[in-house]
Parts: structure tokens; C-alpha cells; sequence
């Protein structure tokens, strides 16, 4: 597969450290607020790449952390850590907001069909592990203690911008207008690993370490995990866009200056979902949420759809004239594949065509666009409803847009509305004999055959006996 990769800055093979095997990594939620649909643009994109993966036959091991503690308001390690700040916001505990709004992510991905990473662990649940790692990277010689706090000595690099994606703005990150310069950097680019004393006081929760009770950064968070799960050596780390710097360089930083080589191989990274306003953020008050889809009356698999009409490269814009046009695109194609007539057999060399031009739009860097115009094509080709829907399932291990289970809903809803209810049909079948034997009486035996066969057409025989006319429902 071809997939642009963000240290080469190209479009490359994917290649794993071990054949056949991939060990992937995606930044996990902050679970302080729900997360907004732009943050579900990151994790639809991810989740059609883990896909394909499978698809292409690799066995993909997946990890993802949950960020439940130490990611402050500012990626540049200062203002208050966002969990607190939900916490504050919700009278609840820091534990509490995690707990809800973890569930609240997972109830999302479920809804949009985002496979759950196999492997999930909250950042509190691994504080040994990140200290084990502060501690090798205090003995290695590439952190120190300052004003009670750790950090990276990022001049120890010789390359700290691996990613060279870095402007003017980002490297003045700590120095900002409104920051705070912290005294105790070294170097301007320095991050802390640990904290045990920060801008704000009443961090909520606080561990033991060798530097004092404290808490640990953000970046360590996702080294650490990544580590503990997948081992010393990474295939491919996912992520939205603004992850590039500081979080992911911090990343490599610290993760290669432990294990003293380099660590992972392949950088997919997904652009931002931005209003025509600007970018969408959960700090910004009003959030578009799955929620919000819902209660407009939108199917979540529409922005699933939506989502995949745009390359992941590419910032998209939401409006919900887009949207509109997305539901009624995603409308046509559920009502083509409920007309499909799926009874015989496939035709094996016709599938196989067909799957092989799905399989090329996706090698070629994650072109879904391209992908779901082949399930136009699908409509399109000459061959059997069998056929159709074979490669409408196969083409959906990866898609997940669910178009034959909405098609079979459409159906069962078709059939519900078009027969109608037991009393309905009953006083319909009685209100047409009495109008036939009035019409008999009259003499119009003209309309009442008529009214014999419109009963005959509905399924209904009729007899006329002594006791008056009676009926059965064949
Ligand atoms: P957070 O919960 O803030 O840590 O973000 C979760 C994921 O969403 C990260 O991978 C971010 O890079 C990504 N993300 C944040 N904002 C957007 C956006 N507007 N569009 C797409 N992805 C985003
Ligand atoms: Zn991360």
C-alpha cells in the first residue's frame, strides 16, 4: 500500500518492521468533554486504515491511550490540565468526568461503526510505567529536574524538528503572548515530563515518584502506552494534524532518546474538520456532537459517509448544506441496494475485477473517494444482484457505511407501512362485501364482479351462503 507518510513527506510504501504485521498507535481522546465531530473525522479516517489493513491481509495490533490526566489547556505545558477544568465545570470528580465521557466516546464510535482499538488503557492506569521511563531518561542524561519539575533537554537532539512542519508560532511555544515563559526550561523547546509543580494549584490527582507527589505530562502518556503495549518497535502512529508538534515530536523525542533507536516508521496524520468559521474545538463553547446529528434527525453513518467522500488530506468543511447532500447521496444508494434482487449465484470473475479496482483506489494513499465511487460502479456493472451485494459486503469490511443493513431496515419499514393493520384490513375486506351486495340487490352485477376481483387481487376468496357472504384470507 501507498500511504503518505509525515517524517518523509511523501507518499511511500508502507512497510512493517515485521512482514505481514502491523503494531499501530492512535492518540486517544481527552476525556473532559464529548468529542466533537471534527475529533470523529480523526477517528473515522484511522479506523477505515485499520480496516484496510485487515482487508489487505495484515495482522494490525492496535493500541490507543485515554487521556485522563495531565494534558493542560495549553500544549506548551501550562494552564490548568483540561480534566480538572471538566471536573470544575461539572461539580464532579476528575474520575467521574473520565468515566462519563469515556463511555460517552466509546457510544460514539459505536454509532459511526469505528472499530474499538483491542487494546484501551487510560493514562492513570500506567503511572509505574511512565516513571520507569522519566527515570531511564534522567539516567541517560536527556532530562532533568527543575523547580521540582522534569524535563526533556531537547538540545541534546540533533534533530528535535523530525517533522520540519514546525512555523514561527509553534516555536515560540512557552514564549507566547498570554503564556508564561517558564524559568525553568532550559531551552525554550524543553517539556516537562513530570510534574510536581505547576501554574495552577489543586491538581486533583497526584502520585508518588521519585520527585515528589505529582502527575505526569502528556506527551510521556503516549511513549509509554505504546511502548508497554506494542513494543520497541512502532509501524505506524495516527493522530489528527495538530498532534504534529508539539505532541508527536515530543513524542519520538523522548521515545528514541530511551531506547536509543529510532522507533517508528510510518506518521498518518488526519487534517482538520473546520467550520466556515475556522476549526472546530471542544474549548469553544457550543460543540457539533454526534448528539446534536441525532437530534437534527441526521443517521450518524451520514457523516461517516460524509467523511469518506474527502480525502483525509485535505481539511474539509462542514456546513449542513454539505451534509444535506451527503444524507441524500447515502439515501439513493441505501434505496438501490434495497432493490437489489440478490437470489442466484456470484460471479466469482466479475467480483474479483471489481475488487481489485476498490483494493487500487484505497492503495493509492486511502483515496476514499475514489473507493466509494466504486460503489457506485458496483450499481453500475453487468451483472447480477447477487454480485452487487457480494462486493457491497466485501467493500464494507472496510467502508463500514452499512448500506445492506439499511437497505434491509428500509424494507422491513416498506413492507410495515404498505400492510396494513389486522382491524384495518378486516373493516376494509367487511365495507367492500356490504357495497357488493348492495350492488347486487340494485341489480349492477357489473360492479359487483368488480368488487368480487379488486378482494380477489387483495388476497381475499369469497363465498356467498345462506347465512350471508363470507370470506378467507389466502
Ligand atoms: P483530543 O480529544 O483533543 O485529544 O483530540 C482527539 C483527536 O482529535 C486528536 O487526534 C486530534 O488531533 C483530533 N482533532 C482535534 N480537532 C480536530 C478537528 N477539528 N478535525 C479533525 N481532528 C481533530
Ligand atoms: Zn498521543
Amino acid at each position: 500500500m501507498k500511504l503518505y507518510n509525515t517524517l518523509t513527506h511523501k507518499v511511500e510504501e508502507f512497510k512493517t518492521h515485521e512482514p505481514g504485521k502491523v503494531k499501530m498507535y492512535t492518540c486517544g481522546p481527552t476525556v473532559y468533554h464529548f468529542a466533537h465531530i471534527g475529533n470523529l473525522r480523526s477517528y473515522i479516517m484511522e479506523d477505515v486504515l485499520e480496516k484496510f489493513l485487515r482487508y489487505e491481509g495484515y495482522e494490525v495490533t492496535r493500541a490507543m491511550n485515554v487521556t485522563d490526566v495531565g494534558h493542560l489547556t495549553s500544549d506548551g505545558d501550562t494552564g490548568e490540565d483540561k480534566m480538572l477544568k471538566g471536573a470544575r465545570r461539572e461539580h464532579k470528580t476528575v474520575m467521574e468526568i473520565a468515566k462519563f465521557y469515556t463511555d460517552a466516546f466509546f457510544a460514539d464510535c459505536e454509532k459511526l461503526n469505528i472499530k474499538i482499538p483491542e487494546i484501551v488503557e487510560p493514562a492513570t492506569n500506567c503511572i509505574p510505567e511512565f516513571i520507569k521511563m522519566v527515570s531511564g531518561l534522567i539516567e541517560k542524561g536527556y532530562a532533568y529536574e527543575a523547580g521540582g519539575n522534569v524535563y526533556f533537554d531537547t538540545s541534546k537532539l540533533d534533530d528535535y524538528y523530525v517533522f520540519n512542519a514546525h512555523n514561527a508560532e509553534d516555536l515560540e511555544v512557552g514564549v507566547r503572548e498570554g503564556v508564561e515563559a517558564d524559568d525553568n526550561k532550559k531551552n525554550k523547546t524543553d517539556f516537562v515530563l513530570w510534574f510536581t509543580k505547576s501554574k495552577f494549584e489543586d491538581q486533583e490527582l497526584k502520585w508518588d515518584s521519585p520527585w515528589g507527589l505529582g502527575y505526569p505530562g502528556w506527551h510521556i502518556e503516549c511513549s509509554a502506552i505504546s511502548l508497554k503495549h506494542l513494543g520497541e518497535y512502532l509501524d505506524l502512529h495516527c493522530g489528527g494534524i495538530d498532534n504534529v508538534f508539539p505532541h508527536h515530536t515530543n513524542e519520538i523525542a523522548q521515545s528514541e532518546a530511551y531506547l536509543g533507536h529510532p522507533w517508528c516508521g510510518h506518521w498518518f496524520h488526519v487534517l482538520h474538520l473546520n467550520t466556515a468559521s475556522g476549526k472546530m474545538s471542544k474549548s469553544k463553547g457550543q460543540i457539533l456532537t454526534v448528539s446534536v446529528l441525532e437530534e437534527k434527525g441526521y443517521d450518524p453513518l451520514v457523516y461517516r459517509f460524509f467523511c469518506l467522500l474527502s480525502h483525509y488530506r485535505k481539511s474539509l468543511v462542514f456546513s449542513w448544506d454539505a451534509l444535506d447532500n451527503a444524507a441524500a447521496s447515502y439515501g439513493k444508494l441505501v434505496a438501490k441496494t434495497a432493490a437489489l434482487d440478490t437470489d442466484g449465484e456470484v460471479d466469482r470473475a466479475l467480483f474479483d475485477e471489481y475488487r481489485a479496482k476498490f483494493k487500487a483506489a484505497l492503495d493509492a494513499d486511502l483515496n476514499t473517494s475514489n473507493a466509494i465511487t466504486e460503489v457506485y460502479n458496483v450499481f453500475k456493472a453487468k451483472t447480477n444482484g447477487a454480485t452487487k451485494a457480494a462486493l457491497l459486503a466485501d467493500y464494507d469490511r472496510v467502508l463500514s457505511i452499512g448500506l445492506l443493513e439499511a437497505a434491509e431496515k428500509l424494507k422491513e419499514k416498506n413492507e410495515a407501512e404498505e400492510a396494513p393493520a389486522a382491524g384495518e384490513l378486516t373493516s376494509k375486506i367487511e365495507e367492500m362485501i356490504s357495497r357488493r351486495l348492495e350492488a347486487k340487490r340494485a341489480r349492477d352485477f357489473a360492479t359487483a364482479d368488480s368488487i368480487r376481483c379488486e378482494l380477489s387481487a387483495m388476497g381475499v376468496d369469497i363465498v356467498d351462503t345462506p347465512d350471508g357472504t363470507k370470506y378467507t384470507i389466502r
